[in-house]
Formats: C-alpha cells, sequence, structure tokens
C-alpha cells in the first residue's frame, strides 16, 4: 500500500462534519470505557487531587488503512509465536546462557534470573503458565527496489503487561459506530466500508485466556474462594484498559479478580505452607480469596522496584502455587536479546523452536534484521554500524526495557555509545529501523485534534498455556489462540509509539487491497 494508491483518504471534513463526528467521537469513548486519567500535564493534580476525572484515550479520527494481506498473515502466524515463545520459556538451559551474557551489564535482567534461581532451589510448586502475549509489527515498504513492495516485520514481541488489549476492542466499535450513524462523509465509503473494517475480539479473547488458567489450576487447596489478582501500578493511568479485561472475564467466565497494587503484595498476600497464594482485601478483612492466576500489569520495569521489598513481592509470587502471567522465566524470554539472538541473520536458533520448515519461514520473513553488540563476529560488525554516523542512521538502539521510551534513534547512537563504557554496550541490541509507509489521519488527544501524517503498528495479542515439564520432561502446550489485535497510530515525526507514554493514539484497522 504506498500511499498514492488512496490520496483521498481519510476525506476532509467541514466544520460542521468535523463537529458532528468528534462529539459522537467523544461521548461513546466516554460512555463506553474507551478511556484514560489524563495525564498531570493536562489536568494538573491540584485540579483533581482526588484522580476522579478520565478523559477520552488518544484515538484516531479515522480506522487508517492497512494493507489487508499483511493484517491476515499477522493473525494467521500468532499461533506460531506462541508456541515459539512457550518454547523459549520451557528451555531454561538456552534461557540461562543468552541471560548470562546479560547479567553483570544489567542490573534488572540479572535480579530476575537470580529470582528465579532462587525459586528453582527450593522447587517450583506450579508447572502451568499463562502468556498473554502481543507481537508488534510494522509494514515495511522497499521503496528502492524497482517496483516498490510491502512486507510485515516485527518491531518487537511482548511476554509481559502487553497493553491496550480492551480497548483495542472498544475502538474498533467505536470507528464501526461512527461509520453506521454517518460521521463519516459519504465520498469516503468507497474505501471505508463496513466490510473493510476489522473487529477486534481482544478484551474478551485475552479475558478468556485468564479464565483457562483460573479452571487449569484445578481444585481449591483452601476454603476460601478463588480469584484472578491483577498486578497493577500505582497510580495507573491505563486503568480502563484493564477494567475491560476484568469486566469480561466476570460477566463472560464468571470469574472474580481484585486489583493489587504491586507496592502492596507483601501486605496483603500470604503463603500457606504449601505456598498457595491467599489475597486478603484490605476493604474485606475478614474474607480472604484463594488465587490461583497472577496477572502482572506492572514488574516489568526498574521504577517498579524502587525497594528491597519490591523484590521480595517478585519472589513471593513467583514461588506460590498461583499460575503467573507470566512467570519470570517467560518475562526474560521477552526480552530483546532473545529477539535478537532468533533474528540475526542466519542464525540457527529459529528451527529449533519451530521444526516445522513451513510455520518457521514465515515467523522467519518478519524478521528485520537485528544484531548484537557484543564482541561476536555479528556483534562487531554491528559496532562499526552504531558508531558511524551515516549508517547508524538507519538504525535504532535498544536496551533490555519494556513499556516505551528506552530507545536510541538513528543519529543519536553513536554519540550515546561513546558516552557509554564499552563494556555495557553488549546490554544494547540493534535493530534495523522498519520503514512503514506514511499515511495521513487525525488524532483527539486531551481535547485537541492533531493532523498529519501517520504510521501504524499492528500488534496481534496471543494466548498461550503450557505445562512447564522437567527433567526430561519439556512439557507441553494446552491451550494456544490468537487473540485479537490493537493498532496504535502515531505522527510520522516521533520515533516512538507507545499511547501510554504520550506519543501514539489507538486506531482500528481499514482493510485494502495494496
Ligand atoms: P518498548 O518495549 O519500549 O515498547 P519497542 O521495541 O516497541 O520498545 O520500541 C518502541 C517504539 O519504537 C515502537 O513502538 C516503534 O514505534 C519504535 N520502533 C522500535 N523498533 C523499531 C524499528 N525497528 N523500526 C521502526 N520503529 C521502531
Ligand atoms: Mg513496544
Amino acid at each position: 500500500m504506498v500511499p498514492p494508491l488512496y490520496p483521498d483518504y481519510p476525506p476532509e471534513l467541514s466544520s460542521a462534519q468535523e463537529q458532528y463526528l468528534l462529539s459522537n467521537l467523544k461521548d461513546w469513548s466516554i460512555a463506553h470505557g474507551l478511556a484514560v486519567r489524563p495525564a498531570p500535564s493536562f489536568v494538573p493534580t491540584s485540579q483533581d487531587p482526588s484522580g476522579a476525572l478520565a478523559t477520552t484515550a488518544p484515538v484516531t479520527l479515522f480506522p487508517s488503512l492497512f494493507p489487508r494481506a499483511c493484517f491476515e498473515e499477522a493473525l494467521a502466524i500468532q499461533k506460531a509465536y506462541n508456541e515459539l515463545y512457550s518454547a523459549i520459556a520451557r528451555d531454561e538451559e538456552w534461557l540461562q546462557a543468552i541471560v548470562e551474557e546479560l547479567i553483570g551489564i544489567d542490573d534488572f535482567v540479572g535480579k530476575l534470573w537470580q529470582t528465579h534461581l532462587e525459586v528453582k532451589r527450593e522447587g517450583y510448586v506450579q508447572d502451568l503458565s499463562l502468556g498473554l502475549f502481543r507481537s508488534d509489527y510494522m509494514v515495511h515498504s522497499e521503496p528502492s527496489t524497482a517496483s516498490p513492495s510491502i512486507g510485515l516485520k516485527q518491531v518487537e514481541f511482548n511476554t509481559i503487561a502487553s497493553s491496550f488489549g480492551g480497548l483495542s476492542s472498544q475502538v474498533s466499535i467505536l470507528h464501526n459506530y461512527l461509520l453506521t450513524i454517518d460521521a463519516y462523509p459519504v465520498s469516503a465509503t468507497t474505501i471505508l466500508r463496513k466490510s473493510s473494517l476489522a473487529p477486534s475480539d481482544s478484551s474478551s479473547s485475552l479475558a478468556k485466556g485468564l479464565a483457562a488458567a483460573h479452571s487449569a489450576y484445578g481444585s481449591p487447596r483452601t476454603s476460601h474462594p478463588m480469584c484472578v489478582l491483577f498486578i497493577v501500578q500505582d497510580p495507573e493511568r491505563n486503568v480502563f484498559d484493564q477494567r475491560h479485561l476484568e469486566y469480561a472475564l466476570l460477566a463472560e467466565g464468571g470469574v472474580r479478580s481484585f486489583r493489587l497494587p504491586f507496592h502492596r503484595t507483601l501486605l496483603d498476600t500470604r503463603l500457606e505452607a504449601d505456598r498457595t497464594l491467599v489475597y486478603v482485601p484490605p476493604s474485606i478483612p475478614s474474607a480472604a480469596y484463594e488465587v490461583t492466576t497472577v496477572y502482572f500489569r506492572a514488574g516489568y520495569s526498574p521504577d517498579d522496584y524502587p525497594r528491597t521489598e519490591d523484590w521480595r513481592a517478585r519472589f513471593h509470587l513467583e514461588r506460590s502455587r498461583a499460575i503467573k502471567c507470566p512467570s519470570i522465566l517467560t518475562h526474560l524470554a521477552g526480552c530483546k536479546k532473545i529477539q535478537q539472538v532468533l533474528a540475526t541473520p542466519h542464525s540457527p536458533h529459529l528451527k529449533q523452536f519451530l521444526p516445522e520448515d513451513n510455520v518457521a519461514s514465515r515467523v522467519l520473513a518478519t524478521f528485520a534484521p537485528i544484531y548484537p553488540l557484543d564482541e561476536s563476529q555479528a556483534g562487531i560488525e554491528a559496532r562499526k554500524l552504531a558508531t558511524d554516523p551515516e549508517s547508524a542512521s538507519r538504525y535504532v538502539l535498544k536496551p533490555q526495557r519494556e513499556g516505551g521510551g528506552n530507545n536510541i534513534y538513528r543519529k543519536a547512537i553513536p554519540l550515546f555509545l561513546e558516552s557509554l563504557p564499552e563494556k555495557s554496550w553488549p546490554a544494547y541490541i540493534l535493530m534495523e529501523m522498519i520503514e512503514p509507509p506514511v499515511l495521513k489521519n487525525a488524532i483527539l488527544r486531551n481535547g485537541e485534534v492533531q493532523r498529519g501524517g501517520v504510521i501504524g503498528e499492528l500488534g496481534v495479542y496471543g494466548v498461550c498455556l503450557w505445562r512447564n515439564g522437567s527433567g526430561g520432561d519439556a512439557g507441553e502446550v494446552l491451550q494456544n489462540w490468537e487473540a485479537g489485535y490493537l493498532l496504535r497510530t502515531k505522527g510520522n515525526q516521533s520515533e516512538e509509539g507507545g499511547v501510554a507514554a504520550g506519543f501514539g493514539a489507538v486506531d482500528s484497522c481499514c482493510l485494502v487491497d495494496a
């Protein structure tokens, strides 16, 4: 989909049309929880000291165009990606070899690994693991070739706190609603039709994943009722995204869940002698719940661990009998270093985890070249590319972090590396920039419409529940499904795409033939 194919999309709006669209978009969004807590820069804390206000989540006015073939392929390979990351999380020895390269230079990865080892020494008492994954892609266009071609390239694979599954379902319904009520001009309807809009069932599908783990936990060990525990940040701007999952889990799965701020873990939960995890809600101290599943929407960033107790809290949850989403090994499998090891050109590793050639080749086709910055041959090549300002401008440098705002882009790479002792370089990976076609759209953020060139990032959710096994037993996948999608759209001037981090907007796909 090279943009000139659809030069008139999205259509221009008269001011009356825009007013109609915006008032419907804002009201629908608040009425249906397509919302976030406003950033302090938008509504200062002094104006809203109790955090009572909510506002529309950053959202696009129109669904963005997305090539149908790329969309379908991304959804079709999600089950293979689930299988791949479940297999990696089960291969402790393979993970260890990679993690050990990071331990001395990345304190956070080191602490996660130590926490795993500590639990392993004592012995894990839960053999099941849940992954609620999201594989992120951009459409890459090769304008340099004679006939420009496009393909799907993976940005990253998320194994912890994969967010926006709740809001994503809502935004696809919102765009459909706006079409139904004629908020889009008739001139757009040759492209923008009901049959082109892609719904996302991520909210319900991810909740079904939590319900599957809850049920696989089996019989209770105590006389308490059972629950799922969402481990959350405090404060949390993106609370409504999580609430959609909570409500779907209750309404469709009949499963009770609670929100536990990560820093309260040791205060509000305890382990029984057999390491059953028990949650005592501070609001009902006489009640207690047996926790079947711990769902981390926090704990992925070093900022979540300001005190030593916070590491004790992670250890406490990891050694419990509850099913973890994710386990520490699954969390570590999501390190950018793992993605690099798989995607370094000529890497032999993918085959080991995806033995079927036709499956592995489709996954492989989505890898953009990624290099280590160590002293291997590929690493030495990459160091040359990263320190030369000319070649560095085609790359992004990434540490082993999640949540946005951590990467170093293009021309900033050489100076950044210069400021860093060389022994720390292997903590980063060097990835070729994906160059998606620039489209047009308008974004509503904090009450204001921003217009201009945008680029999209497609995320595909996956649910995978597996048994880890031990010793000679390699475990097995018990449940595996693709779980809907997310489209995030950002201004083409920004390198970062995080919605919560203030860069992107939630969007839905209007599928077109490229
Ligand atoms: P995080 O874990 O912080 O989300 P990502 O790898 O997803 O890290 O990078 C953050 C953002 O940077 C992405 O959402 C995307 O907009 C941009 N980005 C990352 N890698 C690439 C790439 N190879 N090409 C183009 N943009 C990229
Ligand atoms: Mg990301």
